[in-house]
C-alpha cells in the first residue's frame, strides 16, 4: 500500500508537521517512510513517537488516549485509558509507552465476531495504521487522544472494515504496479494507490422534535407519519439559500473538520426540505474512509451544539428523498498521475482506457458482490425507489466516452487520419476533453471526468464495505489482463492492448447503460441483458454465500474463507434485529402512544355529539356523526394492522414482517389525517421538516 504524505493543515492531527518538529531526524524519516509504504512501525522508535504523540496532546488538553477502531457493526468503537501512572511515592505522572501507542486489547467479547472467536477467547487487538494519523477529539472537559486502529482476532483474523480495506488497497497496488510494468512506466520506488472523497448527505431537525419521536431516537427513521402538503415538489430547496442556522451549523462543522484535517470542499441544500450535503476534498483512499466515519461522528456532535439532531439514516422520511454517500473513486498510479483522468497524448489514453476497461470488466464480473456491498436495511428503503439508483449495478459513461468504447469494439476508429490497423487505432484515439460527461444522476456507478461516483452507497454506512469491494475487483480485473499483456510480445504492446480492450468491451458492454435508471424499461431491458437485480438485503447477501467471492477475497489476500463467512453471518444477523426491532417499535408506538390518543379524540367526539344533542334536539349532529364514524372505522383499521403485525413478528420472518410495518404504517397516516393535531402524540412531518 502506498498513499499520498499530506501535509496536515488540521491543527488537531499528529501529521508530519508536528512529527517533525517533535520527533528526532531518524525516528522522522523512519516514520516518514511507514506512512508512504504502509506497513508497521519500526519498534525501534515507537517508544520516542508515543512519547512525542503524549507531550503533543498534553499541550492540547488531552488526559486520555484511545484506540480508535471500526468493528463490524458498522460503527467507530473507543475505549479511553488516562495518561496518568502513579509514580510510586504518592505522587504521579502522565506516560503514554510505545507498546500502548502500538498494541491494545479492548474487551472484544461483544463486538459481533460472526463465529470467528468464542466468547471464551474473544480477545481482540488492536493494532495503530500510522497511514491514518492520530487526532485529538475535544470534549468539553478535557480531551482525548485518538490512534486509528484495525482491530484483529488472536489468530490474525480481521474483526474489522480497516483490516480487510488495508489488504485490498494493497492487492490493488499491486496490480495496478503490474499494469504500469507492461506499459513500461517506470516504478522503482513508486507505488499505486487509489483515492476517495465520499459526499455525505444528512438531515438536520430542531433537536427538540428529535426527542419527542421514539422512533427517530431508537432505529434512525420516522416509522409513522403523514406527507406534508407541501414538500418537494417545488425542489425550492435544492442549492437555495441556506437557513441562518443551518449556516452556523455547517461552518462550525466546516471548523472542526478542518482542525482534525479532512476540510470539506463543498456544502449546499440538498433536494428534500431539511436534507443538505459536505463533500470533502479527496484524499487516499483509508484516510478518506477514516475521516468519513470521524465526520459522521463530528456531524452529530456539532449538531448537538446547535440544539439540532443530526439525521444519517437512509430514509429518515417517507415520500421525500433519502440520503446517500457517493463514493468518487479513482486510483493514482506509479507515476503520480490520476489513471482515470483521460490523458491528452496517445500514451496516457492508454492508460485511461485500460484503466476504465478494468473498471467495466469488474463492475459487470461482480455486479451482485458490489450490489451487497451497499446492502442494509435502512438503505434498502431507497435503491430502486425513483429517488436513488436502482438495485441494478449498471455503468454510466456519457456520450463521449460511449462513442469511444463503440469505436474501440469495432476496431477502427472514425476520425482515425491513417483509417485500418489496430495499432494505428490507439495512436489516433482522440484527445478526450475533460469533464465530458452530462452527469446522469440516475445511474448508481457513473464516471465523472476524472473518477467513478458509486452512488448507491447508503448515508450511514461505513465507506470501508463498497471500498473493500472495489478495490478487490478493479485489482482482480487488472490481474487478469495482465496475465494477457504480460505474454503480449513487448514492441507490439499497443496491438496487444487494442485486442484486449476490443474483447473486454465486447464482453462486459451490457453493463454499460446511458438512459434513464429510474424507468420500468430499464428494468426489464436489465433483465433481458442477464444483469442481476438483487431487491433487497436478504437476496444480496446471498452472493457472499458464493463460493468464487471466497475464492476472489482469497486470491487477493483480502479476506479469508472464515472471514468471508463471519460477514455474511453478521450481515444477516444485523438485517433481522433491526427489521425486529423496528416492528417492535411500531407495534409498541400504536398500542401506548397513537390508539390511546386517537380513543381519546373518539371519546371526545362521542361526548360533543351527546353533550350538542341534549341541547340542540333537531336536526341531529350529521357532521359531527361522520367524523366520529370515521374516526372509529380507521381506528379499527390500525387495530387489524396492529394484530397482523404481531402475528407476523413472532414468525421472526424479516420480509414479512417489514410487509406487515408498511401496511400498519399506512393505516396510521390516514388516521393522523383524522385526529387533531394538539391531540396527535408525534410531531408531524410538516413541523419536523419546515420548522428550523
Ligand atoms: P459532483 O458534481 O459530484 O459534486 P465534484 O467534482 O464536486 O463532483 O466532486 C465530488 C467529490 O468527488 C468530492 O468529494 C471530490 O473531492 C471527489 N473527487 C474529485 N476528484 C476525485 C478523484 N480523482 N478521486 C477521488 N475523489 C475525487
Ligand atoms: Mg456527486
Amino acid at each position: 500500500m502506498a498513499q499520498q504524505v499530506p501535509e496536515y493543515y488540521g491543527e488537531n492531527v499528529f501529521g508530519l508537521k508536528v512529527m517533525r518538529k517533535f520527533l528526532s531526524e531518524r525516528a522522522f524519516r523512519s516514520i516518514k517512510q511507514t506512512i508512504q509504504e504502509g506497513g508497521t512501525i519500526d519498534p525501534t522508535i515507537a517508544d520516542e513517537v508515543a512519547d512525542a504523540m503524549k507531550t503533543w496532546a498534553l499541550e492540547k488538553g488531552a488526559t486520555h488516549f484511545c484506540h480508535w477502531f471500526q468493528p463490524l457493526t458498522g460503527t467507530t468503537a473507543e475505549k479511553h485509558d488516562a495518561f496518568i501512572v502513579p509514580d510510586g511515592e504518592g505522587g504521579a505522572v502522565m506516560k503514554f509507552s510505545g507498546k500502548e501507542l502500538i498494541q491494545g486489547e479492548p474487551d472484544a467479547s461483544s463486538f459481533p465476531s460472526g463465529g470467528l472467536r468464542a466468547t471464551f477467547e474473544a480477545r481482540g487487538y488492536t493494532g495503530w495504521d500510522p497511514t491514518s494519523p492520530a487526532f485529538i477529539k475535544e470534549g468539553s472537559n478535557s480531551a482525548t487522544l485518538c490512534i486509528p486502529t484495525f482491530f484483529i482476532g488472536w489468530n490474525g483474523e480481521a474483526l474489522d472494515k480497516k483490516t480487510p480495506l488495508l489488504r485490498s488497497m494493497k492487492a490493488l497496488s499491486k496490480q495496478v504496479g503490474r499494469l504500469a510494468k507492461v506499459l513500461g512506466i517506470d516504478t522503482t520506488g513508486k507505488q499505486a494507490y487509489a483515492t476517495l472523497g465520499g459526499e455525505q448527505e444528512y438531515f438536520l431537525i430542531d433537536r427538540d422534535y428529535y426527542f419527542s419521536r421514539i422512533d427517530l431516537i431508537q432505529t434512525g427513521r420516522t416509522l409513522f407519519g403523514k406527507e406534508p402538503a407541501k414538500h418537494q415538489q417545488m425542489a425550492d430547496h435544492y442549492f437555495g439559500a441556506i437557513k441562518t442556522r443551518v449556516m452556523a451549523f455547517m461552518e462550525d462543522l466546516d471548523r472542526e473538520m478542518w482542525r482534525l484535517g479532512a476540510p470539506a470542499k463543498t456544502r449546499h441544500n440538498e433536494v428534500a426540505p431539511s436534507q443538505y450535503e459536505i463533500a470533502p476534498i479527496f484524499e487516499s483512499l483509508n484516510l478518506a474512509v477514516d475521516h468519513n466515519m470521524l465526520q459522521m461522528e463530528v456531524m452529530q456532535r456539532v449538531a448537538e451544539k446547535h440544539d439540532l439532531a443530526c439525521l444519517l439514516h437512509e430514509k429518515p422520511f417517507l415520500g421525500i428523498n433519502g440520503s446517500g454517500k457517493h463514493n468518487n473513486w479513482s486510483v493514482v498510479g506509479p507515476d503520480g498521475k490520476n489513471w482515470l483522468s483521460p490523458g491528452d497524448n496517445p500514451n496516457e489514453n492508454m492508460k485511461f482506457l485500460l484503466t476504465l476497461a478494468a473498471v467495466i470488466k469488474a463492475v459487470d464480473t461482480w455486479a451482485g458482490l458490489l450490489r451487497m456491498s451497499v446492502a442494509s436495511a435502512g438503505n434498502d428503503h431507497r435503491l430502486g425507489s425513483h429517488e436513488a439508483p436502482p438495485a441494478i449495478i449498471s455503468i454510466f459513461l456519457g456520450d463521449q466516452l460511449n462513442d469511444i468504447i463503440e469505436q474501440i469494439e469495432k476496431g477502427q476508429m472514425k476520425d482515425a487520419t491513417k483509417a485500418g490497423t489496430l495499432e494505428i487505432g490507439v495512436d489516433q484515439l482522440p484527445i478526450l476533453p475533460r469533464d465530458a460527461t452530462d452527469r446522469n444522476r440516475t445511474s448508481p456507478f457513473a464516471f465523472t471526468g476524472a473518477k467513478f461516483e458509486f452512488r448507491a452507497v447508503g448515508s450511514n454506512m461505513s465507506l470501508g464495505g463498497p471500498n473493500i469491494v472495489l478495490n478487490t475487483i478493479i485489482a482482480d480485473s487488472i490481474s487478469e489482463m495482465c496475465d494477457e499483456l504480460e505474454k503480449a510480445d513487448k514492441n507490439n504492446i499497443k496491438e496487444a492492448v487494442q485486442k484486449l480492450l476490443q474483447k473486454i468491451i465486447k464482453k462486459h458492454k451490457r453493463v454499460i447503460y446511458n438512459g434513464d435508471n429510474y424507468t420500468e424499461a430499464w428494468v426489464k431491458e436489465a433483465a433481458k441483458r442477464g444483469l442481476p437485480n438483487l431487491k433487497n438485503t436478504p437476496e444480496a447477501l446471498e452472493v457472499l454465500a458464493q463460493p468464487e467471492v471466497t475464492k476472489l477475497f482469497g486470491r487477493h489476500g483480502v479476506l479469508t474463507a472464515a472471514e468471508v463467512k463471519s460477514r455474511y453471518e453478521i450481515y444477516k444477523e444485523t438485517y433481522a434485529s433491526i427489521i425486529k426491532y423496528e416492528s417492535d417499535l411500531a407495534a409498541d408506538m400504536v398500542k401506548t402512544m397513537i390508539l390511546p390518543a386517537a380513543l381519546d379524540y373518539q371519546v371526545s367526539l362521542a361526548e360533543t355529539i351527546k353533550a350538542t344533542e341534549s341541547v340542540i334536539k333537531t336536526p341531529k349532529q350529521n357532521a359531527s356523526r361522520k367524523i366520529l364514524a370515521g374516526v372509529s372505522a380507521q381506528i379499527e383499521a390500525v387495530y387489524k394492522n396492529l394484530e397482523k403485525l404481531e402475528k407476523v413478528n413472532a414468525t421472526g420472518v424479516s420480509l414479512k414482517m417489514k410487509g406487515a410495518m408498511d401496511d400498519l404504517r399506512t393505516e396510521v397516516d390516514k388516521l393522523e389525517a383524522l385526529v387533531p393535531s394538539d391531540m396527535w402524540p408525534l410531531p408531524s412531518y410538516a413541523e419536523m421538516l419546515f420548522v428550523l
